[in-house]
């Protein structure tokens, strides 16, 4: 299954995305978490891909495209993926759109005071594993469960920043559900302001007759 997952910032696309790709056995391509990935290499992309992404904004798509489509190119994408975070933008879809086909979306929706209030509680570690204070806390304290490294708040998670993210969503990426929605394929949309564990039961079920 070739599947987009849309929703707003914290609606849960980064969970949801990984848990999805691990029961369907295809990677999860999150272009957020592969920029992240690139500044912490201190790689030349990941420095001009920071600036961008500290102030809110999408990053240019020449760098945005070029590093979709290495990961893209990986034979592990061969038999479906779930893409989150891509395509952002008109630009984007058509580039997608050259590159394969989609067999579904998926549209996360959350209530925009839900939006501020999980992203003021969202903790990472440097390896890309989402917690949230109060939802899904760590066992230990500041600590990912999984690797056993430091939780941090992202540092796009400023109130400027913020602004402009759900500001970019709203303006450049949602108006892609509508470009999609003309087409024949399933748009599936899911309440996301559950737990995490009825979220993914929810699109589990949603998918059922696509899979
Ligand atoms: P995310 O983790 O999906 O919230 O992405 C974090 C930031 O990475 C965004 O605010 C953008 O600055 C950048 N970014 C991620 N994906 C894209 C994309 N498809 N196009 C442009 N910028 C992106």
């Amino acid at each position: 299954m070739r599947i987009i997952l849309f929703g707003p910032q914290a609606s849960g696309k980064g969970t949801q995305s990984k848990l999805l790709a691990r029961v369907l056995e295809m990677p999860a391509i999150s272009t957020g978490d592969l920029f992240r990935e690139e500044i912490q290499r201190g790689s030349a992309r990941g420095k001009r891909a920071e600036a961008y992404m500290n102030r809110g904004e999408l990053v240019p798509d020449d760098l945005t495209l070029t590093m979709f489509q290495e990961r893209f190119a990986r034979d592990d994408t061969r038999n479906g993926f779930v893409l989150d975070g891509f395509p952002r933008n008109t630009v984007q879809a058509e580039a997608l759109d050259v590159m394969t086909t989609i067999d579904v979306i998926l549209v996360l929706d959350l209530p925009e005071e839900d939006v501020l209030e999980r992203m003021s509680g969202r903790l990472l570690c440097s390896k890309n594993h989402i917690y949230h204070t109060t939802t899904k806390p760590p066992k230990k304290d500041g600590v990912c469960d999984i690797d056993g490294l430091p939780l941090k708040q992202r540092d796009d998670e400023t109130p400027n920043a913020i602004r402009t993210r759900l500001a970019a969503y709203h303006v450049q990426t949602t108006p892609l559900v509508d470009r999609y929605r003309g087409r024949d394929l399933p748009i599936i949309e899911i309440d996301s302001r559950p737990s995490i564990d009825i979220v993914h039961t929810a699109i589990m079920e949603k998918l059922a007759p696509y899979r």
